[in-house]
C-alpha cells in the first residue's frame, strides 16, 4: 500500500507546520484536509447560505460544484487564490460548523483519499487516522496545552499585523475543539493506534525528529 503519515490533533497544535516539514523531508505529497472544510465554509457564506443544519444539502450541492485546485501550498477556487481568505479565525470557525454535517464529511472522503499517491502522503487534519486512512502505518496525534496554542496563534497573527488578544484566541480555539470533539461523525480523538505527541515544550525541529524516528523505527 502507498504509505501515509497521518497528523491529527486539535486547533493550532502545530499540525500544519509539522506535516508540511515531514512531507518535504520525506518527499511525499501533502494534504491539508482542513482547507477543504474552510473552502466549503467560505463558499457557503459567500453564497449567502447560513451554516445551519437545515442547509446541509444545499451546502453539499454547492461543495460538489466547487472548482477547487491545489498548487503547491496555494489553493484556488476557480480563478481566485483563496489561500489567505480561508486562514482567518472566522473561516476556521465556519469550517468547524460545516465539518459537523455528516453529508459534508461524506462528500469529501474520495477527494481526500485521492491524495494518496506515490511515493507517499502526509495528511493533516482531525480524522486522518480514524476515518480517512485507517490503515496508515503511522498516525501521530499532536497536542499542546490551550495556553500554548493560543500564544503561538497570537504571535502568528500579530506578526502579520492582525490585531487580536490571547484571551479571545484561546476562547475561540476552545470553542472550536469542543465542537470538533462532540460532533457525532468523526469526532476529534486519537486513533486507537496513534502515537501521542505533546509539543508544548518542543521546537518544530525536535517534533520532526521524533516523528521521523517513529517512521524509520
Ligand atoms: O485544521 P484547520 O484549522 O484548518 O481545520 C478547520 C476546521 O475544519 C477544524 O476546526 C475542524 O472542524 C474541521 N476539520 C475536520 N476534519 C479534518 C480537518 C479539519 O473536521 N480532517
Amino acid at each position: 500500500a502507498i504509505p501515509v503519515v497521518c497528523v491529527d490533533g486539535p486547533t493550532a497544535s502545530g499540525k500544519g507546520t509539522l506535516a508540511a516539514v515531514l512531507a518535504e523531508k520525506l518527499g511525499y505529497h501533502f494534504l491539508d484536509s482542513g482547507s477543504l472544510y474552510r473552502i466549503t465554509g467560505l463558499a457557503a457564506t459567500r453564497a449567502g447560505i447560513a451554516l445551519d443544519v437545515a442547509n446541509e444539502q444545499a451546502i453539499v450541492s454547492l461543495l460538489r460544484s466547487l472548482p477547487i485546485h491545489f498548487e503547491g501550498s496555494h489553493i484556488w477556487l476557480a480563478n481566485e487564490d483563496v489561500s489567505e481568505a480561508i486562514r482567518t479565525e472566522d473561516a476556521g470557525m465556519n469550517a468547524s460548523k460545516v465539518s459537523a454535517f455528516p453529508a459534508v464529511r461524506a462528500a469529501l472522503i474520495d477527494l481526500q483519499r485521492g491524495f494518496r499517491k506515490l511515493p507517499g502522503l502526509v495528511a493533516d487534519g482531525r480524522d486522518m487516522g480514524t476515518v480517512i486512512f485507517p490503515d496508515a502505518p503511522l498516525k501521530v496525534y499532536l497536542t499542546a496545552s490551550a495556553a500554548c496554542r493560543a500564544e503561538r496563534r497570537y504571535k502568528q497573527l500579530i506578526s502579520k499585523g492582525i490585531p487580536t488578544t490571547i484571551d479571545s484566541l484561546r476562547a475561540d480555539l476552545e470553542a472550536r475543539d469542543a465542537r470538533d470533539s462532540s460532533r457525532t461523525v468523526a469526532p476529534l480523538k486519537p486513533a486507537e493506534d496513534a502515537q501521542l505527541l505533546d509539543n508544548s515544550d518542543l521546537t518544530v525541529e525536535s517534533s520532526v525528529e521524533t516523528v521521523l524516528a517513529w517512521w524509520q523505527g
